[in-house]
């Protein structure tokens, strides 16, 4: 198989597999006990908290671990909502934004939250002056993700952010697709991520938060991270977590280049006929999200089976939904219809790549005759 979906879910790395063995077969006591062996994992938890917070490079602020981003999202949102005062009930987000913002905001209008969902621009960035429109003393939160996760759009998360605070108001990132590959804005207030896109392990993510702008808890119980979020952490997956990202920061260069080589080469492959979908410059070039007219994306993904790509996201690929995003930025339906998405990262080989665009360009080519 042909693995090119590195935004559903990346590989995991072989330096995070080691570093999590032991805590897998051997070392298993309970992180939050007060035995020899649970202060051994405890110092092991927090070895990684601090290795995936220097990663980060945020400051003036801490980090709890959580069991994904989506949760970390859910918390921030409700969280926020939960200890805002009465007069500040608008949330802000933005029409492309990840199922885990927009369902949680959805939800929160339903107790009392009054919602606003900017557009975006044909090429997938927002307007700034559709933000400035909307902010007004009532705004609690901006929520706009960093990378979007179908199509590599990048967003100004800095400038949004200042442009939150001067209204008095905070900004969540979803900065799952973003981190360890571009670096994180250092203006947002909260910050989700996710260890299984940085070549970590699955079922752990994180929440950092400014100091002073903690939500209230999400889950209650043992208090395990410092009072604001309670269940066992797994050590192993938090060693793993740590191990992914000190190893996506000691290697960032080295990994951005190379995903500029592959998204040269896979263009290159697949040759002429191809839009891209979204901003080109203001993008991760690990996502390559293109349509061709003529093209139905479903039946070439089950031409092509020994090759994992998408259509759109993970979640909207297996509902049959046209893609939100696709639509957000304008597309017809049968444009929908034609888009794919490849994904690629560090243990893509330029000769996989290549070989896979190739055969997705003569599985193009021959759709576009049949339907001729
Ligand atoms: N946000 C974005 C942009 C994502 O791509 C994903 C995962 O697909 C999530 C949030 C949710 O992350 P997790 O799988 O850790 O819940």
């Amino acid at each position: 198989m042909i693995y090119l979906d590195y935004q559903a879910t990346t590989p995991l790395a072989p330096e995070v597999a080691a570093a999590m063995r032991p805590w897998i077969e051997e070392k298993f006591a309970n992180p939050h006990s007060p035995s020899r062996w649970g202060r051994e994992a405890d110092a092991a938890v927090d070895v990684a908290r601090n290795q995936v917070e220097r990663a980060m490079g945020l400051r003036d602020g801490s980090l709890a671990f959580t069991g994904s981003a989506t949760e970390a999202i859910n918390w921030a949102l409700k969280g926020t909502v939960e200890k805002a005062p009465p007069e500040r009930n608008r949330i802000v987000t933005v029409a492309t934004e990840h199922a885990a913002v927009l369902d949680t905001c959805e939800w929160l209008t339903d107790r009392g939250i009054d919602l606003t969902i900017l557009p975006v621009k044909p090429n997938g960035r927002i307007d700034l002056e559709d933000l400035e429109r909307e902010l007004d003393d009532r705004v609690l939160l901006v929520a706009v993700m960093l990378v979007n996760n179908e199509i590599g759009v990048i967003q100004p998360v800095n400038e949004i952010a200042r442009m939150a605070h001067d209204a008095g108001a905070l900004m969540l990132c979803d900065a799952v697709q973003g981190f360890g590959r571009i670096e994180i804005p250092d203006a947002a207030d909260l910050v989700a991520i996710s260890a299984h896109k940085i070549h970590g392990p699955k079922g752990i993510g994180a929440l950092w938060m400014r100091d002073g702008a903690e939500p209230a808890p999400l889950l209650h119980g043992g208090g395990q991270e410092r009072q604001m979020r309670s269940g066992t952490l797994s050590p192993a997956l938090c060693v793993g977590f740590g191990e992914a990202a000190k190893l996506a920061a000691s290697r960032a260069t080295r990994d951005y280049d190379y995903v500029q080589k592959l998204w040269t080469a896979a263009l290159q492959a697949l040759g002429p006929g191809w839009v891209i979908n979204g901003d080109i410059r203001h993008r991760y070039h690990g996502n390559l999200n293109i349509r061709r007219e003529g093209v139905d994306g479903a039946r070439m993904m089950a031409d092509l089976r020994d090759i994992a790509f998408s259509l759109g996201s993970a979640c909207a690929s297996g509902s049959g939904r046209p893609s939100h995003v696709l639509r957000a930025l304008g597309l017809s339906y049968p444009q929908s219809r034609s888009s794919i998405r490849l994904g690629f990262g560090r243990y893509t080989t330029r000769q996989d790549l290549t070989g896979a665009c190739q055969r997705i360009a003569a599985v193009a080519r021959e759709q576009e005759h049949l339907d001729a």
